[in-house]
């Protein structure tokens, strides 16, 4: 494909999201921060001169054309939303059919009233988490700007979506970036099994996001991790589909476990430019829950009081507080291994979302992620461990009076139950060593929603009396 023509008034650029230096960049740059003052980028619209629709149940026309691709997939049914190249350029391997559903069970874990917890799950998607929405994105520009390449690091479900557009499309190759011992087996096997060119690096997450942003700059392969801003125009969509699934609703709360937070910051903008073209009445909030295991955000916000500022942050406050970790030799450690991460790469894009949407940070231990994470099996779905750093989250939330018990909250469930099958199975064992290996060693002291598989002689009799003993 050759090279696209961009020109001075293309309503579709790259901006820089500092205000005082509004740098612009065409869209057929490829860049993960500004040149001038190193910041991250935005993808913005002229939306005056886009078609955009004037009432969000436009969207819903595209239900009905099962035929076509793009109205299929839970992305591009919204392409009006995320218009950077035109949809017939857009990418779908049919991501984004996912659910918004009302888990009773888990809201009275949480404490909130029954029929107002609802659970996103993006672990419906083709590679199992909500990473396939920014990669669809991501692909879509890649190809429009000429890659064979991509390259990601990845604590595991980055690289699983990667690791499938190449296999699925062929458009690109894989090229995944993965810390040592740090990735669970169900994300592993993902990339292996579907082709990637797959290296492990002595180090965990963050040195492997360093080490792949160097070798795709050195050798010019695309950058897909979630530095790259059509990733985020991706992610937009999953609030969409929550908006869509609650009637157009906005709800009360919005809350996600924060990683790398490219989820926060993508929602912040998702909800931002609704409400700027009039297509919403008001923001919803927005709680980003850290693991005590990997609480940057958390200590920066809730602690020092690092805040966007309306576009002048105190940027000192988070270079200290890096210095300080290394000093220490702190490194991120959580069961969560999707959010084991201790130098968010947009950390300063979720600062503006909190801004955006009066938004709180909290964190939440991996005792605390594991029984919320055995409520949510129990009672909605399944999710890996990280995802249910979201209804661990809430619970906290509510008991401290944050959140009312008669609000609408959504939890979003990040990735799918079979990512992580160790944790789970570790939770619910009898095996004191595995149990300790797993999780004792990251402080949980007892799994209080066990689920114990029950041990009986191979014997019509012993099973008989165990089935009445226990069922
Ligand atoms: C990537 C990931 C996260 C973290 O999301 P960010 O956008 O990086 O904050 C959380 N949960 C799961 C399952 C993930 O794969
Ligand atoms: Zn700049």
């Amino acid at each position: 494909m050759g090279k696209p023509k961009i020109s001075q008034t293309d309503p579709v650029f790259q901006q820089c999201i500092s205000p005082s230096c509004g740098a612009t960049y065409g869209i057929d740059e490829v860049r993960v921060a500004c040149s001038k003052c190193g910041e991250l980028l935005d993808v913005v619209y002229d939306w005056d001169s886009l078609r955009v629709p004037n009432s969000l149940k436009t969207f819903e026309e595209k239900w009905s054309r099962r035929d076509d691709p793009y109205c299929v997939s839970g992305v591009w049914r919204f392409h009006e939303l995320l218009p950077f190249v035109p949809i017939r350029q857009c990418v779908t391997i049919g991501e984004g059919q996912t659910l918004l559903l009302p888990a009773d069970g888990v809201a009275e874990y949480t404490g909130l009233k029954p029929g107002r917890l609802y659970l996103q799950y993006e672990g419906l998607n083709p590679s199992g988490s909500f990473k396939d929405n920014g990669m669809s994105a991501a692909f879509t520009h890649a190809r429009f700007v000429g890659a064979t390449r991509a390259a990601c690091a990845s604590t595991g479900n980055t690289s699983a979506s990667l690791a499938l557009y190449c296999s699925v499309t062929k458009l690109m190759k894989a090229l995944i970036f993965i810390g040592s011992g740090k990735i669970s087996y169900g994300k592993l096997s993902q990339a292996l099994d579907f082709g990637a060119l797959t290296v492990q690096i002595n180090g965990d997450f963050d040195d492997a996001m360093a080490r792949v942003k160097q070798v795709s700059q050195e050798l010019g392969i695309y950058l897909v991790n979630s530095v790259n801003p059509f990733r985020l125009e991706g992610q937009k969509t999953i609030m969409y589909r929550v908006l869509e699934a609650l009637r157009w609703e906005v709800p009360d709360w919005i809350v996600v476990p924060g990683g790398n937070l490219g989820n926060s910051s993508a929602f912040g903008k998702a909800f931002y430019e609704l409400k700027q073209l009039a297509l919403i009445d008001r923001m919803p909030r927005l709680a980003v829950i850290n693991s005590t295991g990997a609480d940057t955000l958390y200590e920066l916000v809730e602690r020092r009081g690092f805040r966007w500022n309306h576009g002048s942050p105190e940027l000192d406050r988070a270079i200290l507080y890096y210095d300080e970790m290394d000093a220490a030799g702190r490194r991120a450690d959580t069961i969560a291994s999707a959010i084991e991460i201790n130098r968010p790469v947009n950390l300063n894009k979720c600062i503006r979302a909190l801004e955006w949407c009066d938004g709180v940070v909290r964190k939440v231990t991996d005792e605390q992620i594991m029984d919320a994470k055995a409520k949510v099996g129990a009672g909605g779905l399944g999710c890996e461990p990280a995802s249910a750093a979201s209804v661990a989250g809430t619970k906290l939330l509510v008991a401290e009076g944050t959140i009312e018990p008669d609000q609408r909250v959504v939890c979003i469930l990040t990735g799918h139950q079979l990512k992580d099958p160790t944790a789970t199975v570790a939770y619910h064992t009898t095996d004191q060593d595995q149990f300790n290996k797993v999780l004792g060693s990251r402080g949980v002291r007892r799994a209080a929603f066990a689920n114990r598989a029950v041990a009986v002689p191979n014997n019509m009799d012993e099973i008989i009396k165990a089935i009445r003993l226990y069922g």
